[in-house]
């Protein structure tokens, strides 16, 4: 699957993320910027598929 943009996940496009208190900082994910891409911090989302609980058992 592919994401239409490459709108960080993390923030959701947003650029700012909001801690359980509320508190507002910089996705540190996207670095701010809302798009997320392969060159930034990974995020094992949905990159890896196949691996651990999903190997496939014939
Ligand atoms: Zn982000």
């Amino acid at each position: 699957m592919i994401e239409r943009n490459n709108r960080c996940k993390a923030c959701e496009g947003t650029g700012m993320l909001a801690d359980d208190e509320g508190w507002q900082y910089k996705c540190s994910v996207c670095g701010g910027d809302g798009d997320f891409f392969p060159g930034d911090n990974p995020e094992p989302t949905n990159r890896i598929n196949v691996d651990e609980n999903n190997r496939l058992l014939d």
